[in-house]
């Protein structure tokens, strides 16, 4: 499930499986999958991402 997280001054919505945030939904999603189908994160996608969980 992608979880949606309120930072100070924006929102970013984060995959649910390796937790990296990303600034729109779809491409939270699309991580998720990615996740989900290879155990793995992509390059492509988490390049885009906005948050890392620390
Ligand atoms: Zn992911």
């Amino acid at each position: 499930m992608v979880r949606v997280k309120k930072l100070s001054d924006k929102i970013v919505y984060l995959c649910g499986i390796c937790g990296l945030g990303y600034s729109d939904q779809e491409t939270a999603k699309k991580c998720e999958e990615w996740c989900k189908k290879t155990g793995t994160c992509s390059i492509e996608i988490t390049k885009k991402a906005i948050y890392f969980p620390s």
